[in-house]
């Protein structure tokens, strides 16, 4: 078959001027760290040095701490939410006039390719902004109480798949509901958190509402040591996850955390078939697989096993590796040398455990770290492929015969973020709905994220759950 080559379509990058070197951004200003501390960011894709960034300690963290407990409570808790709402959308409407800048540095931070920061991560930033902001002044109606209090400050640890987003996701209904809070971005994806501390600045948010402690783990575990919070959420691995319980187990800090996942995409003989083929893809091989929720185990019926894969392995050859600043690139760049070692490590593990491994034939560049998207066939419940969250362009294919079959290895995880059923029949989806252990199911769709729908885990995936009104609960005192 021909094919037409695409003309390069790099996206610029001369919206973005970036600093040499980054401070913490606390009490309203930019700072030094207290210890002198930092460390590079570089692009994943170039391994090229985009900023030096602080590098936030012990006594950082107590200056945060300090200024968020004051800003709670002089001047944000009491504030009505009406006025807290104005602040919300003000951030919102300056992350749509930024979007592009900020759409650019989170594809140089992170790899991922500019369509999908442009198209996913920032619009959803912004909306979650709006969304919450129309919240903030209908709290005594939102079913939690009278007049719902405020937890009071918050420390929220993020992780480096969807930096902005996950900043978002995180501060928007802590200061809806008149929480303060310390962000503490990872430390692979520092960048876009620190713009938006540049937006808060812009948006004349009261100094102290938000502080942005750039760091390692080991900024995030003196935040969490200290005990002194009245929150903790975080979103990350989930041995860091028990970590951080274990750490609070007994005081009296609310914690929510959201954590890794291994989630069944389920194809039904009589499931839409392009459709599923095209979920199939965007479950997996959207954002490098660098997804909790990812549809990282295809179940598929037997009866057509054989045409799924065949049209699966024909549409891989069709996606493009390469520049993320590419509007043309579907698959970006991993993003770090140690998230590539540990898929070469577990793909390795696929193969010689016995499973088939596929990827289509496209080429690698030479800089930066790349993984070609990959398919396992042949795959048994028990390797470690079928168990383990890689986290990266890696697809396990399983199959089954009968519904019952299908829920049942679908629930053989110790993870329950999310799920996906391809089907024509309504009461199927339902009936599967019923029986899957998923946080999120989703039916003829995958990877479908809006600020109204609540998102979050069962056993080692998490608790608590974020979006929607359930969100706002997670920063209430009900
Ligand atoms: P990953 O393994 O995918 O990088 P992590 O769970 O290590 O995920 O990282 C998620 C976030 O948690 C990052 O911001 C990281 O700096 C932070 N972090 C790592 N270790 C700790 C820890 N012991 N305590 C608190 N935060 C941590």
């Amino acid at each position: 078959m021909a094919r037409f080559e695409y003309a390069p379509a790099p996206e610029s990058r001369a919206v973005v001027s970036l600093r040499s070197s980054y401070g913490l951004y606390v009490d309203g200003e930019f700072v030094e760290p207290l210890e002198g501390k930092s460390f590079k960011t570089i692009n994943p894709a170039s391994e090229e040095v985009l900023a030096e960034v602080a590098l936030a300690g012990a006594g950082d963290v107590e200056r945060a701490v300090a200024a968020a407990r004051r800003a709670q409570r002089e001047v944000w808790g009491p504030m009505p939410g009406a006025e807290r709402a104005k602040y919300l959308f003000r951030v919102a409407r300056i992350i749509q006039e930024r979007a592009r800048e900020l759409a650019v540095l989170e594809s140089l931070d992170n790899g991922k390719p500019i369509r999908e920061s442009r198209d996913v991560d920032v619009p959803l930033a912004a909306a979650h902004f709006f969304y919450y902001a129309g919240w903030a002044d209908k709290l005594d109606y939102a079913g939690f109480g009278p007049s719902p209090r405020p937890l009071g400050i918050a420390g929220q640890i993020i992780p480096w798949n969807f930096p902005l987003l996950m900043a978002a996701w995180k501060l928007a209904p802590a200061l809806a509901t008149g929480n303060t809070c310390i962000l503490k971005p990872a430390e692979t994806t520092p960048l876009s958190a620190l713009v938006l501390a540049e937006i808060f600045q812009q948006a004349e948010l009261p100094p102290g509402v938000i502080n942005v402690l750039t760091g390692d783990g080991s900024t995030g575990a003196a935040l969490v040591a200290r005990r002194d919070l009245d929150k903790v959420a975080f979103t990350g691995s989930t041995e860091v996850g028990k970590a951080i319980q274990r750490e609070l187990a007994g005081t009296r800090t609310r914690v929510s955390l959201e954590l890794g996942g291994k989630a069944a995409n389920i194809v039904f003989e009589d499931a839409p078939f392009s459709q599923a083929i095209e979920g199939i893809v965007n479950g997996i091989f959207f954002n490098q697989g660098h997804v909790c929720c990812a549809g990282s185990r295809l179940l598929v019926q037997e009866s057509v096993a054989e045409a799924v894969l065949e049209a699966l392995k024909r549409r891989l050859g069709t996606l493009r590796l390469g520049d993320p600043l590419d509007k043309n690139t579907d698959i970006g760049a991993i993003n770090s040398e140690r998230q590539l070692d540990k898929i070469v490590e577990l793909a390795a593990s696929g193969e010689r455990e016995g499973a088939e491994r596929w990827s289509p034939s496209c080429s690698i560049p030479e800089r930066g770290y790349w993984f070609p998207p990959t398919i396992f066939t042949g795959v048994a419940p028990s390797q470690r492929i079928a168990r383990e969250e890689i986290f990266g362009p890696v697809l396990s294919v399983l199959t089954f015969r009968t519904p019952d079959e299908a829920v049942q290895k679908a629930n053989n995880t110790t993870y329950g973020l999310s799920a996906g059923v391809w089907t024509e029949k309504g009461s199927r989806i339902l009936w599967m709905a019923d029986r899957l252990r998923a946080g999120v199911v989703w039916a003829n769709t995958f990877n479908r994220f809006d600020p109204t729908s609540p998102f979050g885990g069962y056993g080692e995936s998490g608790f608590g759950r974020e979006g929607g009104r359930h969100g706002l609960e997670e920063y209430l005192d009900a």
